[in-house]
């Protein structure tokens, strides 16, 4: 019995007994499939459990041999003899379970192994609606300790049930062909053990749970009263003497709970240790009333090994009354990582998917309507062509649509009604891998790995060359900047590339896209506050880009606008106008607003600073 038993582990939380997962034959089939692959190391553990909880339990019988037939008939041949015996079984019984935690470990992390890598491949599938919608904490929750949790399932409360399950029934077996009378006598005693366990672990549990809310209002306290601002509202308000009160109070309480809590291990320690010796008296008691009244055949040997037998079996009664609660944690762990597995990719290849063989880039949007969220739609009857080689600059109000759109091209969302077709083909029924080699996206917020620049552009392609390299980066504008650090193309960007700044992360990632080469280019402009003169570098980096290929650009500024074939005016989900800017210029619409409002003067700004700049620095 581990001193101190298994106070709150060993009861469930509120919220685990709302929570508790239904256990169904289904559920129970599914996690032994994962079991299934290493049936064959599982059967050679379950030997070991077994010789082991044997190999454990003879130390106990042969005291009774030790007694009778050593101590008592003083023959010292046998009592060395069994005395060695003993400590031999006792060596093979820990060498066992060596071997046997051994192989429970190597079961365990295998199947953790399996689990984390379908996950990762299952979580690779799933859309962008599942990453926007779903906490980041929650899913690295389920792919860490989730299924670390699993590994303690297996190693712990499996081979525990397994484990103490045989040893309880050996040792009564055991005790039952000794002397049935007085095993039963034991059978008796050990709820005697259990009970003050359970209770006291339970009074336990609760003043804990009671003294951790009380330990959470002290520190909210301390956090809101104790911080600059928090300390200027409490003396402007005058509140001192009621903020004590406050804090007095709830210390108070803690103070109250943290001695209920130390008397409770009091009394738990001294029930405990008044039965623990209050159950080998009572088989004293009852084997010697028996052997002096009724039966003079009971050895006083077969006495000390029932007394022995019975405390061998308070450690697994006690692990086993617990197991119930391990046992619900462990379907809760599975059923939620199951949960995961269970959602639906939403975005799959189609299982008739077409590769062609090469890709123009061309795009078209045919009554395209699209929603994040029913009641609210987003894009209503989106109907546009871009031919191969053209140019789109799409504009619009902030939040109209224009990210929602062009996320439809390489299926980061499925179009609710309508289609978007690349090279006149339904993207939903092109293979995803061919789609999305053929597009590359420039995105407003530019992600980089954390590791060198180079990292990051062989991603874009693993076998490029060093000398395609530097030439992306001089056609993406950012040549001079890399050869300007001490370690060129080696230079670590930080952990998101945080250690760049926006326009040269931007440019990098221009780079990145030249290297892949893609029939289609999406440039999401940035909104974000660049300097005019990086706006011009990467200006400068994507006109010759965009001159030359497919593309479509998501356009704040005057100059990209321009660059376009045609200019599309996204507000309200819907196209409001389409044409050249000095047809919409002057139509007094959305577009002329845009104009006044915001690109002329953007336009007037980069003007402005590199008049201003003129020959100063080129970073
Ligand atoms: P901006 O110019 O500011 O980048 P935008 O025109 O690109 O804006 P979108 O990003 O397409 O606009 O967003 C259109 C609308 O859809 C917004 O109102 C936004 O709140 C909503 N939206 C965008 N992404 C999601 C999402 N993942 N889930 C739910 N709603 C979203």
């Amino acid at each position: 019995m581990p001193p101190g038993g298994r106070f709150g582990p060993g009861f469930l939380s509120d919220e685990e007994k709302k929570n508790r997962p239904k256990v169904t034959g289904k559920l129970l089939k599914r996690i032994f499939s994962y079991l299934k692959p290493y049936w064959k190391q599982m059967t050679l553990v379950l030997i070991a459990i077994l010789a082991s909880a044997i190999l454990t339990l003879m130390p106990s019988v042969l005291t009774g041999r030790i007694v009778d037939e050593g101590l008592i008939a003083q023959n010292m041949n046998k009592l060395v003899f069994y005395i060695l015996l003993s400590f031999g079984v006792t060596l093979l019984a820990n060498l066992i379970g060596i071997i046997e935690s051994y192989m429970n470990t190597w079961i365990a992390q295998h199947i953790t192994y399996d689990m984390r890598n379908s996950m990762y491949r299952h979580l690779q599938k799933m859309s962008q609606r599942f990453y926007t919608t779903n906490n980041q904490g929650d899913i690295i929750t389920r792919m860490t300790s989730d299924i670390s949790g699993v590994q303690q399932v297996i190693t712990g409360t499996l081979t525990s049930i397994i484990s103490n399950s045989i040893t309880l029934a050996v040792a009564l077996v055991i005790m039952f062909r000794e002397n049935w009378l007085l095993a039963l006598v034991g059978v008796v005693i050990i709820p005697l053990f259990t009970i003050p366990t359970r209770s006291a672990g339970k009074t336990r549990w609760t003043i804990t749970n009671e003294s951790q809310a009380c330990n959470d209002e002290i520190n909210g306290i301390l956090n809101e009263t104790m911080s600059v601002s928090g300390q200027l509202l409490v003396k402007l308000f005058g509140m001192e003497k009621r903020e004590y009160e406050r804090y007095e109070k709830v210390n108070h309480e803690m103070i109250r709970l943290n001695i209920r809590e130390s008397m409770a291990g009091r009394w738990f320690r001294m029930a405990l240790n008044t039965f623990t010796n209050i159950g080998p008296m009572l088989i004293y008691l009852f084997g010697g009333i028996i052997m002096m009244k009724y039966d003079d055949s009971l050895t006083v040997g077969q006495i000390t090994v029932l007394v022995a037998l019975l405390g061998k079996m308070y450690g697994p009664v006690n692990q086993l009354l617990n197991i119930q609660v391990d046992w619900i944690r462990s379907m809760a762990l599975f059923s939620r990582i199951f949960e995961y597995y269970d959602m639906p990719a939403e975005i799959e290849n189609a299982p008739d998917a077409i590769t062609p063989d090469h890709a123009d880039g061309e795009v078209e949007f045919r009554h395209v309507r699209f929603h994040y969220d029913p009641e609210r739609e987003i894009l209503k009857d989106v109907s546009f062509k871009l031919e191969k080689g053209r140019c789109i600059a799409i504009v619009g109000p902030s939040g109209s649509g224009k990210s929602t759109l062009i996320n439809l091209i390489p299926r980061l969302y499925d179009v609710i009604d309508g289609e978007v077709l690349f090279d006149g083909t339904d993207v939903r029924k092109l293979d995803l891998d061919f789609l999305r080699r053929n597009i590359g996206i420039v995105s407003q917020e530019t992600y980089l790995f954390n590791g060198t620049i180079r990292d990051n552009l062989l991603y874009a392609k693993p076998d490029a060359t060093e000398e395609e390299l530097i030439e992306a980066c001089k056609r993406a504008n950012i040549y001079d900047f890399i050869s300007s650090q001490e370690t060129g193309l080696d230079t670590v960007v930080g952990n998101r590339g945080l250690k760049l700044s926006g326009g040269e992360k931007q440019r990098i990632s221009i780079a990145r896209i030249l290297l892949k080469d893609p029939a289609l280019m999406i440039f999401d402009e940035a909104t974000s506050a660049l300097d005019s003169i990086s706006e011009q570098k990467i200006q400068d980096a994507i006109e010759p880009l965009i001159a030359s290929r497919t593309s479509i650009l998501i356009a704040h500024r005057l100059s990209t606008i321009l660059a376009a074939d045609e200019i599309l005016v996204v507000c309200n989900g819907e196209i409001a106008e389409r044409g050249k800017h000095s047809e919409l210029v002057g139509r007094g619409g959305v577009y002329t607003q845009l104009y006044e409002t915001q690109f002329s003067r953007a336009a007037e700004q980069t003007a402005s600073d590199l008049g201003y700049s003129e020959g100063e620095s080129d970073e």
